[in-house]
């Protein structure tokens, strides 16, 4: 079967990478979380005293740091994730912390960021085969995949995603906490300059509140026998 890009864009925390693991794992194919890539920036920045605790960022030196700054991806068989590594160190624990979700919007809106992490991911996606989750990969990073997901969610079933997530690593805070970050963080997100999230005017929006795993699985599964389906229709009559 011809192999294909599947990118996954959305709001925070309504399940893209849950879905698009399940995804990649279905289809034999890898899985790369873009977020995790802004969220290891956002914590080399904080661990050298780039970023205040005020969230202003030194974006001057920052910048300067980028060449530093070098990131990998294992996957982890025991484990069945994807472990992030920054300058060699496995950081993805440390980049799931509310204080990278506070501070990663306004990392991830500086252009030269941007720039030096789309150049990555097109490289990690260039033979297909890949599901690619993030904000901008249907509308910037692969304009062209075959399958492009919108996801979103209700707000509270969200954050009580978000805040089971961040309790069960110790990390305590009240359901309203974590939806004004949610909500900041959209908001953020969805008005920067750079690549702000939006809708490909091609990609399926997926609703997921009311959603078991399982049900979007096979909603996708069936949105890519589809498209195989016409490709080899299209191909047939040439
Ligand atoms: O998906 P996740 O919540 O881990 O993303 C963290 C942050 O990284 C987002 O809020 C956004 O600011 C940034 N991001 C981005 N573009 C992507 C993926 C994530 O700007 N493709």
């Amino acid at each position: 079967m011809q192999k294909i890009t599947i990118a996954i864009d959305g709001y925070s925390s309504c399940g893209k990478s849950t879905l698009a693991k399940a995804l990649a794992h279905k289809l034999h194919y890898s899985y790369v979380d873009t977020g995790a890539m802004y969220r290891s920036v956002t914590l080399y920045g904080l661990q050298n005293k780039l970023i205040d605790k005020d969230h202003h960022v030194n974006e001057k030196e920052l910048i300067a740091a980028l060449d530093k700054i070098e990131l990998s991806f294992h996957f982890d068989d025991h484990t069945k994730t994807n472990e992030t590594f920054l300058n060699g160190v496995n950081v993805d624990r440390e980049i799931r912390t509310m204080e990278v979700n506070e501070n990663v919007s306004k990392v991830s809106s500086i252009k030269e960021v941007r720039e030096k992490m789309i150049s990555i991911q097109r490289h990690l996606g260039k033979k297909k085969g890949v599901v690619m989750d993030g904000r901008d990969i249907g509308t910037n990073v692969f304009p062209k995949a075959e399958i492009k997901l919108f996801m979103t969610a209700d707000n509270t079933v969200r954050a009580q995603r978000r805040l089971d997530e961040l309790s069960s690593k110790g990390q305590y805070f009240t359901l309203e906490e974590v939806k004004q970050n949610l909500l900041q963080r959209d908001h953020d997100d969805s008005t920067r300059k750079e690549n702000p999230l939006t809708r490909a005017e091609d990609a399926v929006v997926l609703d997921n509140t009311d959603l078991s795993k399982e049900d979007q699985l096979e909603f996708v599964l069936k949105l890519i026998a589809d498209f195989h389906f016409i490709s080899k229709q299209e191909q047939s009559q040439h």
